[in-house]
């Protein structure tokens, strides 16, 4: 479909297009001059708190789809001033200079697939988009980044593990005698605590897919639009570029700009610096989970919290209670060892996590994550624990299909 220009910085967009948008078949030029004035557009804005919060009165358009490049490639300075009705771009906005836009980096990633293979997976794509998420099992499983979590992580299973070992090596016979279900509830809860655990490292805490990826994969657009909330509000999902005039409006709304993706983000939402993703109602990074805790395994790291607390209670009090009376005696050897080496540490875990649950329960009853309690800043309201978690945005088996001409 291509076709040469004779203009030069000229860019033809084609939108045959299978993402939802009124001009989806309509062809439009988009001058490529660099805007007037180019800012840093890394500035985050405060939030207006005493601005009115008009709603967004342009018709919903978003651009997407299939383009085409029929003039020499663009200066990554290059300011593409959108739609007229909505996505103009105005003075004083424009992409950072040292930026590509989400367009350019479809395409430049596009380069490092065959065209004639098999389409990619969102897992082997969204990697090279940005972000530090991993992807496990074919796409199946999303976890956090690798490179400080991973001794957290080790550190949280042995904390579960070791002394679940020691307890049901040495401990169960004792036990048992007193009563079978002390041992066979310890089991359960070791259990629940593991699976909590691992939906927790698991689970896509709620990613909002960058601009980029919505480019190339079908019907991802609108499925973030609803997520978001962003449905009545013109996105320049191509560009990237920050509308100024726009961003106003949305402030006013507990709907911010997030300079690290380049795409603007909804109310308590918050960029995640070690996962290098947006998260919806962003609590908090957790390295001992490996993984961020937001909209989507809040629930899922409460209950590895609850199961955790008992789990430590069940076992620092079965090891205490065999170390005190087992019959035949236990050495006083021994007795100093597992003390040491088990007791004291489990016991000092145990303490934090049971300070950590109640932080959390705070926070629950206070409908606050411990961003905002901790920054002081406040973009939205609402239950956390027992609010939607919504579906996931982020499927690393989803084909990816890269727009025409990428
Ligand atoms: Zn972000
Ligand atoms: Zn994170």
């Amino acid at each position: 479909m291509a076709e040469e220009s004779s203009r030069p910085n000229t860019f033809i967009i084609d939108g045959a297009v299978p993402l939802r948008s009124a001009v989806a078949t309509e062809s439009f030029e988009v001058d490529l001059t660099p805007p007037d004035s180019i800012q840093d557009n890394n500035r985050q804005p405060a939030f207006p708190s005493d601005m009115d919060h008009p709603g967004v009165s342009t018709p919903p358009q978003r651009l997407s789809g299939a383009f085409e490049e029929v003039s020499p490639p663009p200066s990554p300075e290059a300011s593409v001033p959108s739609r007229p009705t909505s996505m103009t771009t105005f003075p004083g906005s424009g992409s950072n200079a040292s930026e590509l836009r989400p367009i350019d980096e479809v395409r430049q990633v596009a380069l490092e697939f065959p065209r004639d293979g098999p389409p990619p997976r969102v897992c082997d794509v969204m990697p090279k988009l940005g972000g530090r998420t991993r992807f496990r099992f074919g796409g199946r499983c999303i976890t956090g980044p690798s490179r400080v979590d991973t001794k957290f992580n080790l550190f949280t299973w042995a904390a579960i593990l070791a002394p679940s070992a020691f307890y049901f090596s040495e401990c169960t016979e004792f036990l048992w005698n007193i009563s079978p279900y002390i041992p066979i509830a310890t089991v359960v809860l070791l259990i629940a605590c593991v699976c909590f655990l691992l939906l927790t490292s698991c689970t896509d805490p709620g990613i909002i897919p960058r601009y980029s990826l919505r480019l190339c994969v079908e019907g991802l657009e609108e499925q973030v639009a609803v997520a978001t909330g962003c449905q009545d509000i013109p996105l320049d999902i191509v560009s990237g570029t920050r509308n100024e005039q726009q961003m106003v409006t949305l402030e006013g709304r507990g709907y911010r700009w997030c300079a690290f993706c380049k795409m603007v983000q909804p109310p308590r939402a918050k960029h995640c610096r070690d996962c290098d993703c947006c998260i919806l109602r962003n609590d908090h990074h957790c390295p001992f989970v490996n993984n961020c805790v937001g909209q989507r395994n809040y629930l899922y790291f409460c209950l590895f919290l609850a199961s955790i607390c008992c789990l430590g209670t069940s076992v620092f009090t079965g090891i205490g209670l065999w170390a005190n009376a087992a019959p035949g005696g236990v050495s006083s050897s021994l007795k100093t060892t597992v003390l040491s080496v088990i007791v004291v540490p489990t016991g000092l875990v145990l303490l934090a996590v049971l300070a950590l649950s109640l932080w959390h329960l705070a926070l629950i009853l206070r409908g606050r994550t411990t961003r905002e309690v901790l920054t002081g800043r406040i973009y939205g309201e609402g239950a956390t624990l027992f609010s939607e978690r919504g579906p996931a945005l982020i499927d690393g088996t989803r084909e990816v299909h890269f727009p025409g001409g990428a």
